[in-house]
């Protein structure tokens, strides 16, 4: 069951997915669904095996709850309305329908609101590891990616907002371990919390060029956040002083690059102007012409529940003209609120819609010609490469990551729509607090992939390897050799060191070729040539030719074991 392929799969975008597939780790068994070969099986059992411990060491309790979720459970949390299309749903030949678990928030308040009734019970903190399911609008990338996965979640149950932080903290220093014992630099980046608020929402983000995810880093402080978080501090313009603001034809131009063109002159003195529904009331915002609106920080600035780009109409109306012609200055509707970024303070001279089809206005001076209240002014786009940290100061870097986990305080979301509520001290009800806490354990293997490979395929840390050994053995047919091979790998397993012998009837070099492909951190050869010159030759993956060790085969045992715990993270 071990199949090693010289080709890259067609469908595969990043080395990791290449890698997984040709080494024989995982097998495609239509888009977005794969099974784990007994090579993926092992890996996967062993991430699996570290997170467990670690959970069960931060005092999480195992449990295993039903994969296929009734309903009900969905439409009293509202999510059976809002989760959409990415949930796979299934119904009962009694017409009862279900979903197939993305996650498990629902299940598990309903399951601890009817065990919990007193605040002696708390906190609690439980924990399964098992498969979920999201119909991804693009399953790619192998396991990153995929409809089906598995997945540790965790949740927290707490009597108040302070002990909640506490079973959070538990839970992001578990998680540290749990990436440093995989052999994976993982950084705790700061995320987007919702309606809670406060820092108690992180991504554990893996560095890798092939990550879907946006980070902004500051090396200088050490703040890390993704980009729908990230904050800027944003010096305000000073711009010279400019004339009154003048109308000019710009017609059939719609973007700001075709104005630009039409006008002769760059990107840079142009604002941008959308106008948003948020609950129901139209606003207008406006950025710098190069910048996008980060909707996230919109949002929260705006105190808004639901917030999305207003409809044709809505625009005609707020502005007096279509998308592509609007802009701060007279809108149709005089009371529509302009929210301006703070970059655009001080702001003269700019280029913008002039709320008349086929019109733009130059010589714009934000604070003289709109209406924009001293409040209206806030960060609000997303950031870039080279923007200025709002914590030091100092400039910022955009990385690319892998999210292998998240950890969340939801506060009361769900112990409220649950009722989930306990007896305090004094015997008054309460309602528990809640943090929920994910790890992508397939996902997880595969970005062990992505950070650790080369040329010639996977450098498992010794920690997650399908096998930490795989003993090449060169001349299977010759007794002598084969029994030297034979002693190397059972005193190995007494030695608690997982080991494989590769004693195919291959040629040294197919069978090198497969170690390195599938990335056994250490390889020891055993042939008679390599006997009759010396002993057994050992080498671990991650170092070169010129590092191999000979040795005499009643010590390639203990030599290999110390080449393992050099390399062990
Ligand atoms: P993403 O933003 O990547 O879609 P998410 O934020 O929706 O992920 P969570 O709901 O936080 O994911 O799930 C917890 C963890 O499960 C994630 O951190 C990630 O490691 C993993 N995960 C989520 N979706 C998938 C998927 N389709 N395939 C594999 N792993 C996934
Ligand atoms: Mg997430």
């Amino acid at each position: 069951m071990i199949q090693t392929l010289r080709e890259n799969p067609q469908d595969a975008e990043i080395d990791s997915h290449k890698l997984l597939v040709r080494a024989g780790i995982v097998k495609k068994l239509a888009g977005g669904l794969y099974t784990y070969l007994p090579l993926g099986t092992r890996s996967l059992k062993k991430v699996e095996r570290i997170v467990r411990e670690e959970m069960d060491r931060a005092g999480a309790l195992e449990i295993v709850m039903p994969i296929l979720q009734p309903a009900e459970l969905w439409k009293q949390s509202g999510r059976w309305e809002s989760m959409g299309p990415g949930m796979f749903r299934v119904t009962d030949r009694g017409e009862h329908e279900y979903s197939l678990a993305p996650t498990a928030e629902e299940t598990v308040t309903e399951v601890v609101r009817n065990i919990v009734s007193s605040y002696r019970q708390l906190p609690v903190t439980v924990y399964q590891i098992h498969w979920k399911f999201r119909d991804e609008i693009r399953p790619r990338f192998g396991l990153m990616r995929s409809k089906e996965f598995l997945m540790k979640d965790a949740y927290s149950f707490d009597v108040t907002m302070e002990a909640a932080d506490r079973s959070y903290m538990a839970m992001f220093e578990a998680y540290k371990r749990i990436f440093a014992r995989c052999g994976l630099k993982a950084y705790p980046v700061e995320a987007d919390t919702g309606d809670i608020g406060g820092k108690f929402s992180h991504e554990f983000h893996v560095l890798a060029e092939a990550g879907e995810d946006g980070i902004a880093f500051c090396e200088t402080c050490g703040y890390a956040a993704n980009l729908e978080k990230a904050e800027r501090k944003s010096a305000n313009r000073n711009d010279a002083p400019c004339p009154p603001y003048e109308e000019i034809p710009t017609p059939g131009a719609r973007t700001i690059s075709e104005v630009a063109k039409f006008m002769g002159v760059d990107g840079s003195a142009f604002v941008k102007s959308l106008v948003y529904n948020a609950d129901g009331t139209c606003v207008m915002v406006c950025v710098p012409g190069d910048r996008d609106v980060n909707e996230v920080k919109l949002k929260h600035f705006l105190g808004a529940k639901k917030l999305e780009l207003a409809d044709g109409e809505s625009v005609f109306k707020a502005a007096g003209a279509n998308a592509g012609s609007v802009g701060p200055v007279n809108p149709a509707d005089a009371s529509l609120r302009i929210v301006c970024d703070l970059e655009l303070k001080g702001a003269k001279g700019c280029i913008v819609g002039a709320n008349k089809d086929g019109y733009h206005l130059k010589h714009v001076d934000l604070a003289r010609d709109c209406r924009i209240a001293e409040g209206d002014w806030a960060d609000l786009v997303i950031v870039r490469d080279g923007d200025i940290c709002a914590k030091c100061g100092k400039p910022m870097v955009i990385k690319r990551g892998i999210e292998v986990g998240h950890v969340f305080k939801l506060g009361t979301k769900y112990t409220d729509a649950f009722k989930a509520l306990y007896k305090t001290s004094d015997l008054k009800e309460s309602t528990m607090v809640m943090g929920c806490y994910g790890i992508g354990v397939s996902r997880t293997v595969q970005a062990v992939v992505e950070q650790s490979h080369d040329k010639d395929g996977i450098i498992w840390p010794a920690a997650v390897a399908p096998y930490q050994v795989c003993i090449c053995l060169l001349d299977p047919g010759v007794t002598e050799v084969a029994e030297i091979a034979g002693r190397l790998e059972a005193e190995l397993e007494a030695m608690g060191i997982d080991v494989i012998v590769d004693d195919r009837a291959e040629r040294p070099g197919v069978k090198f070729k497969d170690a390195d492909l599938i990335g056994f951190p250490v390889r020891a050869v055993v042939g008679a040539k390599g006997l009759a010159n010396g002993g057994v030759e050992i080498k671990r993956r991650d170092q070169d030719k010129s590092q191999m060790q000979m040795c005499a085969p009643s010590e390639a045992a203990a030599a290999i074991a110390r080449m393992l715990g050099e390399a062990m993270p």
